[in-house]
């Protein structure tokens, strides 16, 4: 108990630490106007080098360590408000409800929008419009979809402002104490951790559960309170709110992929209330559904879920649900396969096929 006190002290001391490191960023970023500004006076380097794919070196000051150690997590925090788009890096601010776009989007985006790496916001637009190249990928199409609801870059609207923001709220600069409690060690956190996360995760299929259960993922929703233009009724289904828990289970979509999980796993009949149900779920010891089977399950049906969900928005393809679990199934079974040799897996694929 001891211990876990002094771990749970020493962990809230580098918290602390942390919070001081984010005060710094905060400080440069508002005397260089945006981090990748900062970037290009600290290192004057060529512009086409990343600000997030640089790697640490031995001769970086201590605070320029500081700020590469911390940028991931500084960039929850910084929120850009777009006035006439001459500070804002199109890419590397956090000028959308979908976060940094080259995060969003990938590195091959300033390749496939044709829409240079070192691009300022109100370079990418004209008085025509925005002017990028057609989508190639879901995450593009979403920043199309986000674009055509906002207005360009205009002189007329001033300067591009940039705020801390913590959980939705904007302080006046940076809050020290509320940037501390949002980042401070909370007792449940290894509860979901473990929930969340297992040996032998399909990748795709873990980040998205990951981004899920932050409840993170660009729901029509979430787009809809960042003030995105759109109706934020569930496509599956045209009944309710696309809330994350809406989307990915109560929906009648969700509902009959859950329930054919169900049966295939010989379970009574499952019925998730919110996200804490799932969760509960997921962390049950059964000698039918081991804790390893159900997230594997869980991850693939998410997953699945979330990519229809943008098939329908995107591309208008509407698949039935029934065939999108021949699909899951099938996922279930290679990923079992391909994993057969680890020790968490050896049962799974005869517990799956009963
Ligand atoms: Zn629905």
């Amino acid at each position: 108990m001891e211990q876990d006190e002094g771990g749970l002290g020493i962990r809230r001391f580098a918290t602390w630490n942390r919070t001081l490191c984010l005060r710094l960023i905060w400080l440069l970023f508002t005397t260089s106007g945006s981090l990748w500004v900062a970037w290009h006076k600290h290192h004057n380097r060529s512009s086409t080098t990343s600000f997030w794919n640089q790697t640490e070196k031995a001769s970086d000051s201590w605070n320029w360590k500081c700020i590469l150690r911390l940028r991931c997590l500084a960039q929850n925090f910084i929120s850009c408000t777009i006035g006439d788009g001459r500070k804002a890096s199109f890419w590397f601010d956090n000028w959308t409800p979908l976060g940094p776009l080259i995060k969003y989007i990938g590195m091959e985006g300033p390749r496939s929008l044709r829409v240079p790496l070192n691009a300022k916001v109100c370079e990418v637009s004209n008085h025509d419009g925005w002017n990028i190249a057609d989508p190639r990928s879901d995450p593009a199409l979403d920043l199309h979809v986000y674009l055509t609801s906002i207005d360009k870059p205009s002189a007329s609207k001033g300067q591009d402002t940039f705020d801390w923001v913590v959980d939705g709220n904007v302080c006046a600069g940076f809050s020290s104490s509320s940037t501390w409690s949002a980042l401070r060690p909370r007792a449940n956190a290894v509860d979901w951790y473990r929930s969340v996360w297992f040996k032998g995760a399909t990748p795709k299929h873990a980040f998205t559960m990951w981004i899920a259960n932050l409840d993170r993922l660009p729901t029509k929703s979430r787009l809809f309170r960042w003030g995105m233009n759109i109706d934020p009724t569930c496509g599956l289904c045209s009944l309710q709110v696309e809330t994350r828990d809406h989307l990915l289970l109560s929906c009648d979509f969700a509902k009959f992929l859950w329930n054919a999980v169900s049966t295939r796993l010989q379970l009574s009949h499952l019925s998730f209330q919110n996200w804490e149900d799932l969760l509960s779920w997921l962390r049950i010891k059964h000698d039918r559904s081991p804790p390893t089977l159900r997230k594997l399950v869980a991850h693939s049906v998410i997953y699945a879920i979330w990519k229809q969900r943008n098939n329908l928005l995107h591309n208008n393809t509407a698949v039935l649900p029934s065939v999108i679990f021949k699909h899951i199934d099938k996922e279930i079974k290679n990923s079992i396969t391909a994993r057969r040799l680890k020790k968490s897996f050896k049962n799974l694929m005869s517990l799956w096929l009963h």
